[in-house]
């Protein structure tokens, strides 16, 4: 059966297997060294049992030739030196029977021993009394009387005293057994390290196999995975690399399904998708480019790029994307390319510069179309103010002269018909001047005045442009005092709030109040055109800055205007760097602003 462990439960074993073979090891060993000890102890203790005995025997010896040399010499200090052995030797029956307690065999005979002694020391004592009291003579008549049966007891106690030794002598511990003991210690090391090995070495290999080789599997995948080409078979089993394994193979799925929908995506765009190396030459080129460029994608690659560009544009690509290169990597420019037919396209690159990569990726647009159209948008304006404007400035003209009577006096009916027409054709005129005018802004073609310009005065002259205007539609002007210069066109300035004022006189009832108000800080100077007129509806609130756009389809007929007013004010305000908008209230009224930036001055 095939054990399928997790990692971490290999990792337990591979920690704990070894362990515990210690653990048993150690114990052992322990058991061992311990068993030794109390072999060797028991060895001294015995040593210690029949020395003591030994020296009991000799010092019983001494004692009875010590009382017989006493009482032969009667001398005091032989009797002291009785007195010192006798205490000498209770000292060494006391060490005895301490040594023996826990054997009550041996505690017993040393018991029976000591009985004995001490039944020849009150004989002793009973000469030594005789000596000290009734001097050598009589003592040594005592010592007569008593000595066969001391010598007697004497023998006796020497002989169980020898026969003690001998006892604890047999069971002594053999040499033998010591010798095992070490022999046993020693065997227990050699065992332990060489088993630890063997284990050490066979959960090692267990891992290798288990883990390393499969951990190698996992690696070497990564490895083919950039290399592009194809993973090893799946690992299997449950444990976390085959885990890894599985989760590694669905991340190699997604990202084949993301290369596979990219490469569909950048196969099937319109636009050509190429990338650029460092010296310039096309790396990889999508299929559109079939259709923008004429080239198959395969002549394209490894051709230099500039070799495409119209030759009157290459100093500008050139520069452009130098300038990409060494600016923030990201542009888009213009340009022409020659087809592989011949004809001259129009394109749009943009161009994002890898400098990881040293590549180039760009889209190229085709815009040749568009082009077309600003061509012709341009003849159109072109034609617009020439063959349009001049003849309805006579039409105008001469129906003034009519009107004025210059060509004979006409009938009531024929003069509001004429002053009808000439409104009409002025508002034509109006609103081609206008259209031209907007044409120029957006196309960067009006020239701006730019110079410091006191916000006072453009609003004291836009208000002496709408007062007239505001007399007739009994409006009421208002506005504030203000010192602030800005960097601006004066003129269009001036014409930015004059639109925005006629604006409010126009939506204002009759009697209403149109203020103009200012304010500034550091950084701008915004200003503001208020009125209580019906206001902008919320979703026309940007729509009324497009072209021709106005709230109510009749405005344009009963409040004149063309709907190009607040367009050409946005564009003029952007030109200067400078935002518009509105805050309104339905039925309430509106405020239109402007904000400029102080920034520079002249
Ligand atoms: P127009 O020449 O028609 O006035 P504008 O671009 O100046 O063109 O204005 C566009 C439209 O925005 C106006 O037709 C009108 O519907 C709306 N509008 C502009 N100013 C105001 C205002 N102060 N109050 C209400 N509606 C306004």
């Amino acid at each position: 059966m095939k054990l399928d462990l997790k990692l971490s439960q290999k990792g337990w074993i591979l920690v704990s297997v070894p362990l515990a073979f210690e653990l048993i090891f150690v114990i052992t060993l322990a058991f061992l060294v311990r068993q030794a000890e109390d072999l060797a102890a028991r060895e001294k203790h015995s040593k210690a049992i029949i020395d003591r005995a030994n020296d009991l025997a000799m010092t019983y010896y001494e004692l009875i030739q010590g009382i017989a040399v006493y009482t032969i010499t009667g001398k005091k200090e032989r009797g002291q030196q009785y007195e010192d052995m006798k205490s000498a030797l209770l000292t060494e029956y006391k060490s005895l029977t301490l040594m023996v307690r826990n054997n009550p065999t041996q505690a017993a005979e040393v018991q029976q021993m000591s009985e004995l002694a001490f039944k020849i020391l009150s004989r002793m004592d009973q000469v030594k009394k005789a000596v000290d009291e009734r001097g050598k003579s009589a003592a040594l008549l005592v010592l007569a009387q008593t000595r066969a049966q001391m010598e007697k007891a004497g023998a006796i106690l020497v002989g169980q005293l020898r026969q003690f030794s001998a006892k604890e002598q047999n069971s002594m511990v053999t040499p033998e057994a010591g010798i095992r003991s070490t022999f046993l210690v020693k065997l227990c090391l050699c065992i332990g390290v060489v088993f630890n090995i063997l284990v050490a070495a066979a959960l090692a290999l267990y891992f290798n196999r288990g883990t390393a080789q499969r951990l190698g599997i996992l690696m070497d995948n990564t490895n083919r995975l950039a290399r592009n080409e194809a993973l090893h078979a799946p690992i299997p089993g449950s444990d976390e690399i085959a885990h890894l394994d599985r989760t590694f193979r669905d991340m190699v799925a997604a990202l084949a399904e993301a290369r596979r929908k990219e490469t569909a995506v950048i196969d099937h765009a319109v636009d050509v998708i190429c990338s650029i190396d460092a010296t310039g030459r096309f790396a990889a080129v999508n299929p559109a480019s079939l259709k923008t460029l004429g080239y198959e994608p395969q002549e394209l690659i490894g051709r230099l790029y500039m070799e495409l560009i119209y030759p009157e544009d290459r100093q500008n690509t050139f520069r452009q994307i130098e300038e990409i290169k060494t600016g923030n990597g990201t542009s888009s420019f213009e340009n022409r390319i020659n087809r592989k037919d011949g004809q001259i396209v129009d394109v749009e690159w943009s161009c994002h510069w890898s400098e990881s990569e040293s590549s180039m990726f760009s889209v190229v647009h085709d815009i040749t179309e568009r082009k077309e159209v600003e061509r012709l948008k341009q003849e159109f304006v072109a034609m617009v103010s020439h063959d349009l404007r001049t003849p309805l400035t006579s039409l105008q003209g001469t129906l003034a002269l009519i009107r004025k009577g210059t060509y004979g006096s006409l009938s009531e009916q024929g003069q509001a018909r004429v002053i009808n027409a000439e409104k009409n054709v002025l508002r034509l005129i109006n609103l081609i001047n206008e259209l031209l005018e907007l044409e120029k802004l957006e196309a960067g073609k009006l020239t701006m005045q730019f110079g410091n310009c006191q916000i006072a005065s453009v609003i004291t002259r836009s208000l002496d442009s709408v007062q007239s205007f505001a007399e007739q539609a009994e409006i009421e002007l208002e506005a504030a005092q203000c010192k602030a210069v800005v960097y601006a066109d004066e003129d269009k300035l001036i014409q930015v709030l004059v639109n925005l004022l006629s604006n409010a006189v126009k939506f204002s009832p009759p009697g209403g109040k149109v203020a103009i108000t200012v304010t500034e800080d550091e950084r701008s100077v915004e200003l503001s055109v208020t009125d209580h007129g019906r206001g902008i509806p919320a979703k026309f609130k940007d729509a009324v800055f497009q072209k021709f756009k106005q709230v109510e389809l009749s405005d344009e007929r009963k409040k004149g205007g063309t709907g190009l007013g607040l367009a050409i004010c946005k564009a003029i305000v952007e030109q200067h760097g400078g935002t518009i908008g509105v805050e309104s209230e339905e039925g309430k009224g509106s405020t239109f602003w402007f904000r400029l930036p102080k920034g520079k001055t002249a």
